[in-house]
């Protein structure tokens, strides 16, 4: 790097960010992730110019590689259907690969892509010994039968095995991809490695080496979150109203814990719709609907009658509450439904989903005081548990429920003092981006200067 760029840490940032776009430029959910994360990280280089002498940034952002492959795979009826499938491998300086795997139709690269650099800094934050991935494919699962998942997941893992391994890259669920799915991808691997190497994947069930609490960690871990933003603000969950928004792994589980601590919960959503329970929402129901009978949430009124359904989901957040919980998907509140949260009196936005709010609706909540934790901190709990799941696979151990949840619980209590304190560090204090941000980035960042591989 020139001397006038080390000097002018601004422009060092624009100028990185500049070429990304118009490297990128068919790829705006990348880049609306990239441009967040920049935009934190100018006062990082104003008082490490060593970060810009090594060109940090521009390293960081390009990804190790990126795998994209043909996944052939024969239907109910015979015929044979194809969808694409990808990796990310973005960073492994800090661990080998880790992130999810989604299986929805809006899967593209510029997705792949924006979760796998959102997930080198999550799993940064939690302190754990674990890189940045991401993949998936744009297979739908919705209205496949048991034995179609089955076939995908094995025609997907007999092209994806070559690129993983438990010290190379440790995929796991995302939308779409739950225990379901892993068991299949986790049955195919071990058949064509001849090897039982079972931390390859997380998310697995208990049993064949899946770890307790796994399942319940990204929506119980971002309640312990929000429990700590609460506690710095003299508050608590009791008897506040809450929404989610979802009804998947992360939103059921919000919604347990939440309702553990005493709040109301009043509503949550799947793509059809959402409902609103003004009596707080019957848990039971909605775990029966979606983790045992694969139902839409609508059917949840005919349980309760006095709960509303209302198609379309954007309407989710006009309903007036303490703290909101977005858990379904990116991009889904947008700079009005964020001012409408506000004039509505919410007090906290934590987001269980990856990059639900886009970046006008994080600086409406930042600029009205509403306390606000970004996804790679908040949701950071289900990658953190899947790292103690490779620590228990690679010890040939199994912890209780007990375990894994304090466990859980202290990982998320430091993933709010570390984003806190590094807010207050680098001025700007009170604001979890930029503390999330700057947290990860610098552990990242020192492992690269130690490393020295151009
Ligand atoms: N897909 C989850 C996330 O966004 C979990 C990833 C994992 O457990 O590897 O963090």
């Amino acid at each position: 790097m020139t001397t006038a760029l080390i000097n002018n840490a601004k422009q060092y940032v624009d100028n990185v960010f500049s070429k990304l776009q118009s490297k990128n430029a068919h790829q705006p959910e990348f880049l609306q992730a990239a441009e967040e994360i920049f935009l934190s990280l100018v006062p990082v280089f104003e008082q490490h110019p060593e970060y810009i002498k090594h060109n940090i940034l521009e390293r960081i952002v390009e990804p190790d590689r990126i795998v994209s492959f043909r996944v052939a795979w024969q239907d109910d009826n015979h015929d044979v259907q194809v969808n694409r499938g990808y990796r990310v491998q973005y960073n492994n300086v800090i661990g080998p690969y880790k992130g999810g795997l989604r299986f929805h139709p809006t899967v593209n690269e510029s997705i792949m892509k924006f979760l796998a650099f959102e997930q080198i800094f999550k799993n940064a934050l939690t302190g754990q010994p674990i890189g940045g991935g991401k993949g998936g494919s744009d297979f739908d699962p919705k209205g496949k039968s048991d034995a179609e998942i089955m076939r995908f997941c094995q025609a997907f893992m007999t092209e994806l095995y070559r690129y993983v391994g438990p010290d190379v890259d440790v995929p796991a669920g995302d939308i779409g991809v739950g225990a379901r799915e892993v068991g299949y991808l986790w049955g195919q691997y071990k058949r064509i490695r001849g090897a039982y190497e079972s931390g390859v994947l997380t998310g697995k069930k208990p049993g064949y080496g899946g770890s307790l609490a796994r399942t319940e960690a990204t929506g119980y871990g971002l309640v312990y979150f929000v429990s700590e933003m609460l506690r710095e603000a003299n508050s608590t969950f009791l008897n506040k109203t809450v929404v989610v928004s979802g009804s998947g792994n992360v939103a059921i589980y919000a919604i347990e814990k939440a309702q553990h601590f005493g709040a109301k919960v009043v509503a949550c959503s799947d793509s059809s719709g959402y409902i609103y329970d003004a009596e707080g929402i019957d848990l039971k129901i909605v775990k029966r609907l979606k983790e045992v009978e694969g139902k839409r949430i609508s059917e949840y009124v005919t349980y309760r009658p006095n709960a509303v359904f209302t198609a379309g989901c954007e309407g989710i957040w006009t309903i007036p509450c303490d703290i909101a919980l977005p858990c379904a998907t990116q991009n889904e509140i947008n700079g009005d439904q964020a001012r409408t949260l506000i004039a509505n009196g919410v007090k906290v936005v934590a987001e269980g989903a990856n990059m639900p709010s886009n970046l006008e609706a994080i600086n409406e909540f930042l600029d009205s005081g509403v306390l606000f934790g970004p996804a790679k901190a908040a949701n950071a709990g289900g990658v953190a548990v899947s790292a103690l799941e490779m620590a228990q696979n690679s010890s040939r151990t199994y912890w209780t429920f007990q375990e894994v949840d304090a466990k859980l619980h202290d990982i998320m209590k430091s993933i709010f003092n570390e984003s806190s304190e590094a807010a207050k560090k680098y001025g700007y204090e009170g604001n979890l981006v930029v503390g999330s941000n700057i947290a990860g980035f610098v552990r990242v960042a020192n492992g690269m200067l130690v490393e020295g591989v151009y």
